[in-house]
C-alpha cells in the first residue's frame, strides 16, 4: 500500500486527507516512481486549501513536483533505479502528483536528476527554484548585465523570491529585496540582498512614471506592486513577471514601455520544453550555493501539508517547504 494525500470535493469545499492507495488505484502511465520528496509551492497551497481553482477533477493527489527513483518503466530511456525529477506539466492540477509514496506517471514529464544534486536538494529547489532560474535566464537573455544597475525582487522571502535573490547575487547583480515581513532583513541579506525595502513602499498607487531606480526586476506578486515597479524602471529596464501572490490584475499605463523602452518578460515553468528544463536544472546545480538550500528549508509530512498550505496562501511561509511522504 501507498500513502497519499487525497483531495475530495464536498459541497464545493475541498477536503484533504491522507489515505492508503493500492498500486492498482494509481492512474495510467508508462513509469512508476517511488517518491522520496515533493515540495509545497504557492500553487499547491491554492489546490490543497481550495482557495484557487487549480484542481481540474476530484479525487486528486496534489503536489506539482516530485523527486524519486523509477520502480517500473515501459520506456527504454528510464530503467528501475534511475533518479528522476518532475515539475509542471499540470501534474498535481490535472494529473495525480507528488504527495504520495508512489505514483504512476508519463515518462515524457520526467527529467533525469541533474548530476551534482541530490533528490532532496532538487525538491528544496522544486518548481519555485526552477522558476527562479527561468527568471534569471529571461533577464540575462534580455541583455541585463550586473553593470546596468540594481535588480529588485518582490515577494523576496517566498520560495521563488528567496532563490532569485541567491541566484542574482551569485551572478554578480546588486539585489534589492522587497518584503512584507518586518524581520526578514537578516535572512535576505544572508541570501545575497544588499538592501531590503518594506513592501508598504510599493503599495501606494503608482504614477505613470516615477524616479528611475532599477535596471532589472523579478516580480512574484503582480497587482499594484508590479505597476509601481514598472513605473520605476531605468531606461531599457527589464522586468520578469512570474507570479500573482498579491493579485493577477495589472493596472498600469503604456508610459514605462513607450518612454523608457521597458521590457516586460513573462515567465512560465509548466510547459517549458525538455531541453530548457535540463539547461535550467544544470545551471541550478552549478550556481546555487548548496548551503543556501539548507537555510531556506523546512521539512513536513503529508499529514502536515494542509496546515502549511494554509500558511503559504496567507503569505506566512519563509523559504521552501519540503514534503517527505515517508515521514
Ligand atoms: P510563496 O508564497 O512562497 O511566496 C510569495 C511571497 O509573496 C510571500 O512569501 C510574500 O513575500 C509575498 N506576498 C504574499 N502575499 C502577498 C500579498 N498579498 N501582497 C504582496 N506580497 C505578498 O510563493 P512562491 O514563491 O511559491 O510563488 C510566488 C508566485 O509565483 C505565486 O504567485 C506563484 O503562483 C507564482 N509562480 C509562478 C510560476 C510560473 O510558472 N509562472 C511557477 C512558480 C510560482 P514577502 O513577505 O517577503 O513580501
Amino acid at each position: 500500500m501507498n500513502k497519499a494525500l487525497v483531495l475530495e470535493q464536498e459541497e464545493k469545499k475541498t477536503l484533504a486527507g491522507v489515505r492508503e492507495l493500492s498500486v492498482d488505484e494509481l492512474p495510467e502511465g508508462d513509469v512508476l516512481v517511488n517518491i522520496d520528496y515533493s515540495s509545497l509551492n504557492f500553487k499547491d497551497g491554492l489546490a490543497v486549501t481550495g482557495a484557487g481553482k487549480i484542481v481540474h477533477q476530484f479525487p486528486m493527489v496534489p503536489g506539482i513536483d516530485l523527486a524519486g527513483t523509477v520502480a517500473e518503466s515501459d520506456n527504454p530511456d528510464y530503467k528501475p533505479g534511475d533518479a528522476v525529477v518532475l515539475t509542471g506539466w499540470s501534474v498535481g492540477e490535472r494529473y495525480w502528483g507528488g504527495y504520495a509514496q508512489q505514483m504512476r506517471l508519463q515518462s515524457k514529464w520526467l527529467v533525469p536528476l541533474t548530476e551534482g544534486l541530490t533528490g532532496r536538494q532538487a525538491m528544496v529547489i522544486g518548481t519555485a527554484g526552477l522558476t527562479s532560474m527561468l527568471c534569471v535566464m529571461r533577464l540575462q537573455e534580455g541583455g541585463l548585465k550586473p553593470e546596468d544597475g540594481p535588480v529588485l525582487v518582490t515577494g523576496a522571502t517566498g520560495g521563488v523570491g528567496s532563490i532569485v535573490v541567491a541566484l542574482l547575487a551569485k551572478n554578480g547583480f546588486e539585489v534589492v529585496a522587497v518584503s512584507g515581513k518586518a524581520d526578514s532583513a537578516d535572512y535576505l541579506k544572508q541570501l545575497g540582498a544588499s538592501e531590503v525595502l518594506p513592501r508598504s513602499e510599493f503599495e501606494e498607487k503608482a504614477r505613470p512614471l516615477d524616479k528611475s531606480r532599477w535596471a532589472g526586476a523579478v516580480d512574484t506578486v503582480g497587482g499594484d506592486i508590479l505597476a509601481k515597479v514598472l513605473s520605476q524602471m531605468h531606461y531599457n529596464g527589464r522586468v520578469a513577471t512570474v507570479g500573482l501572490a498579491a493579485s493577477h490584475a495589472l493596472n498600469t499605463t503604456v508610459m514605462p514601455f513607450i518612454l523608457r523602452g521597458v521590457d516586460l518578460l513573462g515567465v512560465d515553468s509548466v510547459m517549458i520544453p525538455y531541453e530548457r528544463r535540463v539547461q535550467a536544472w544544470q545551471r541550478l546545480a552549478d550556481e546555487l550555493p548548496k548551503e543556501i538550500l539548507e537555510q531556506v528549508v523546512e521539512e513536513v509530512s503529508l499529514e502536515q501539508v494542509p496546515e502549511y498550505a494554509q500558511g503559504i496562501i496567507e503569505g506566512k511561509i519563509r523559504g521552501r517547504v519540503l514534503v517527505n511522504p515517508n515521514l
